[in-house]
């Protein structure tokens, strides 16, 4: 059963569901009421909405996860207590903060809102403080974060599972390229032993501080060869589709598992993959088919733009031949 607020949402392809703001407590009292486990994969829902559901259901991942990864802030303060390295940053509620944190900070920096922001949106880049009316008139108000903009030479994010027994299972580091804030591909496994072992530290001392169950995504930037993480995500995560194919057990079969007390699925690695997504618009399918080893993936979803309709996923045995037929899709692939 599925509780969302529209009817075409593409979980009615699948299961039941429930039409309703997903903060309606009517709703999600029927959700409930049906449910031995509640679970989400968006995580800008109001704790406090969910509160009174964990009297007569459980609620998984659990809401402190939630309630954490939906301010910027609170991650931050999150991972630094765990010593996991973040950017330097400030909280901004007026534009006269934002002018001194330019100044202490420096620039550039990334001034974003503290909630709902996700996928690049609510999001300035400011390269010198010359801009800061500019950035003010365009997401100026209460409830920012001022943050050094990073200079990176990847972004990785691992994703792992936890069960309530505590046993943990993490996938191998994918490497992701964005455009305008929004994945558009990612590369798995990505080459960086050493950058995996200090990323399924860091993972692990998140999931354990917070008594973690489901899948957990976690975005790093690397920057000279150092971790530096930008935010997690308590859901499945983009940059874990490729483990439908690429993996002996997808994201999504192990959040199941975890969030229903099961023995974790193995998160090993089939090949070497690479996920490319659909925004906006969907690519021709026929022509990405012919591609040998790409599955084809359609949400069916409304098209809009920079809206993430499907994505493929190759699998290769070997590294050239995947980095070949990327190219190869990436031809036919336009994101807009
Ligand atoms: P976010 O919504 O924080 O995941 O940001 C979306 C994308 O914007 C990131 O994946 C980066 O490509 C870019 N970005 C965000 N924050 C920073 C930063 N502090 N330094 C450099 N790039 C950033």
């Amino acid at each position: 059963m599925f509780l969302d607020s529209d009817p075409d949402a593409p979980g009615a392809q699948v299961a039941p569901i429930l039409v309703g703001d997903l903060e309606d407590p009517v709703r999600l009292a029927e959700l409930a009421a049906q449910s031995d486990i509640v679970t989400f994969d968006w995580e800008n829902i109001a704790g406090s909405s969910l509160r009174p559901l964990e009297r007569v259901t459980r609620i998984r991942p659990p809401r402190a996860a939630l309630e954490v990864s939906q301010d910027r802030l609170r991650e931050k303060a999150l991972f630094a207590r765990l010593n996991i390295p973040v950017a330097a940053h400030a909280a901004i509620d007026s534009k006269a903060q934002l002018v001194r944190a330019a100044r202490r900070l420096g620039t550039p920096g990334v001034l974003k809102t503290r909630r709902l922001g996700y996928d690049g949106k609510g999001q300035f880049v400011l390269r010198d403080a010359m801009h800061i009316d500019e950035a003010w008139d365009s997401i100026g108000g209460r409830g920012l974060i001022y943050e050094m903009f990073q200079p990176f030479s990847r972004e990785v994010s691992i994703v792992g599972a936890r069960s309530p027994t505590g046993e943990i299972v993490l996938y191998p580091l994918a490497a992701n390229r964005h455009g305008g804030g929004i994945l558009h591909y990612s590369i798995a496994p990505s080459a960086s032993p050493g950058l995996e072992r200090r990323a399924e530290i860091y993972m692990k001392r998140v999931m354990l501080a917070l008594r973690y169950v489901g899948v957990m995504a976690i975005e790093f930037f690397v920057v000279k060869g150092r971790l530096i993480a930008n935010e997690m995500a308590p859901r499945v995560h983009n940059s874990g589709h490729w483990t439908i194919e690429g993996c002996v057990t997808s994201q999504f079969e192990n959040h199941l598992r975890a969030i229903c007390g099961l023995p974790l699925g193995s998160t090993r690695a089939l090949g070497h993959t690479a996920m490319v997504n659909f925004l906006g618009n969907m690519p021709d399918r026929d022509r990405l088919l012919a591609i040998e080893g790409l599955a084809f993936h359609d949400y069916g979803k409304e098209p809009r733009p920079g809206r993430k309709l499907g994505h493929c996923t190759i699998l290769k045995s070997r590294v050239k031949d995947r980095n070949l037929a990327l190219a190869d899709a990436l031809k036919l692939i336009k994101w807009t």
